[in-house]
Parts: structure tokens; sequence; C-alpha cells
């Protein structure tokens, strides 16, 4: 069983964890495009099938809200499930996997040396609301420590080409100007990951809009959706 093609994420191998992003010529995961839902379905339960063949006996998935709620994945399920209106997921037991869906937003992968993990998926509402710093403060309180964590921010919309307004700059900076500008999601994300204690923290050189021939694009027109997947191999 392959993987679909992606972009693989090495920072986490050396803890048995499995990260990458799928690209373009993997197709799209989005269930709301115009593809059909069929083939799009057949796209996952590939990915499924061959998370399952590294060892996991679970995959979780969701219907994304760009809100800050996360499901926290605990013993009791295996199989694939998706859940409903949340942005990530979270686990402290080997044998899990994740997905979330992107097209410029970020796929916020964390890793601990246990295996423990989270992806999330943040854009500037989720950025605005702190989904990373509430999944940090998670695993602290599950005896994961800010600054044994490891924090990949994957490919997505990069500080040149993510333009938004005063309203949305002052939400995710703090900070006030006088008209629509650009603002780099990701070192929003590190800055606040940083905050909260975490200093292990590596950002992706792809730009979703920039590398759009590679890379699905909201603001590029695409309807198409990537994955952000991140396995904590058994
Ligand atoms: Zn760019």
């Amino acid at each position: 069983m392959t993987l679909p093609a992606h972009l693989s994420i090495p920072d986490f191998v050396e803890w048995g964890m499995q990260a990458f992003t799928t690209t373009r010529a993997a197709g799209t995961y989005g269930t709301q495009g115009v593809e059909p839902a069929v083939e799009v379905f057949a796209r996952w339960n590939t990915l499924v099938a061959g998370v399952t063949a590294l060892g996991c006996d679970r995959f979780a998935s969701a219907s994304q809200v760009h809100g800050q709620k996360f499901t926290v994945h605990a013993r009791g399920w295996s199989g694939w499930l998706r859940t409903d209106a949340v942005d990530g997921h979270a686990w402290a037991r080997r044998g899990t996997a994740a997905a979330v869906t992107i097209a410029d937003c970020v796929p916020v992968f964390i890793g601990h040396p246990s295996g423990a993990g989270a992806i999330l998926h943040s854009g500037w509402r989720g950025t605005a609301a702190g989904i990373t710093e509430q999944a940090i403060l998670w695993f602290l309180r599950a005896g994961f420590a800010p600054p044994s964590l490891r924090i990949h921010l994957g490919p997505a919309i990069c500080g040149s080409c993510y333009e938004v307004s005063p309203d949305v700059f002052t939400q995710l900076t703090g900070a006030s100007v006088p008209g629509n500008t650009t603002v780099d999601l990701r070192a929003a994300i590190a800055d606040r990951a940083r905050g909260a204690g975490v200093r292990d923290i590596a950002i992706s050189e792809w730009c979703t809009r920039c590398s759009n021939d590679r890379l699905f694009s909201h603001r590029a027109g695409d309807a198409g959706r990537q994955l952000g997947v991140l396995i904590s191999i058994a």
C-alpha cells in the first residue's frame, strides 16, 4: 500500500511519527467541491488503507468550521472516525493518525517523543481564537510539557500572498494598520506557540499560492483541498 502524492515533513521521523501534506497530484480531498463524491471518498479510503498498513488502527478526520475546538482521541475506538465541527485532533496513544483539509490555512503539526501528537487546521479565525495555544495546553495537562514539544507549520499561504483587512490584522497581531495589508499567518502562529512555551518550531518553505502548480490554494481560486496528515506509528 502506498501513500498518495505528497510533500514529506521529516521533522518527527526520529520519534516514529510520519507527517506530510498531499499535493495537487494526489487530487482533492474536499467533499464540498465539484468532483464526484465517489472519487473523493475513494481517495480517502486509499489513504486510510495506507495508514492502516503503517500499523495504525485508527484514523480521524472532521468537518471543519474555522473554530478553536479540537477532539482529544481517548481509547475506545478504532477504524475511521469522522467527527463534526472541530478543527483538529490530539492523542496520547500510538497507532493513531489524523488529517485536516487545507488550501491556504495552516496545517499545524505537533509532536512529542512519546508519540503523542496533534494536527490542527488554523486559518486566521482559528489562529486568532488560539487553537494552537489550546492544543499546547492540552499537551501540558496530559503530562507533555511545552519545551518537549516540536511544531511544524506546513504548506500554507505565505506572508507576501495573504492580504487581510485591518480588523483581521489586529486580531492576529494586536497591531493597528490604516488599510488592507499582508500578514504572515504562520509567523503569527509561531509567535503564539513560543508564547505558550514551545521552542522547537519549524515553518515550511512552501506557499500554497506561490506554488499553485503543486498545491491547492483557495485564494488562487481552487475548489480543491489537500490534506495535512500526522501518523503516530504503533
Ligand atoms: Zn506566497
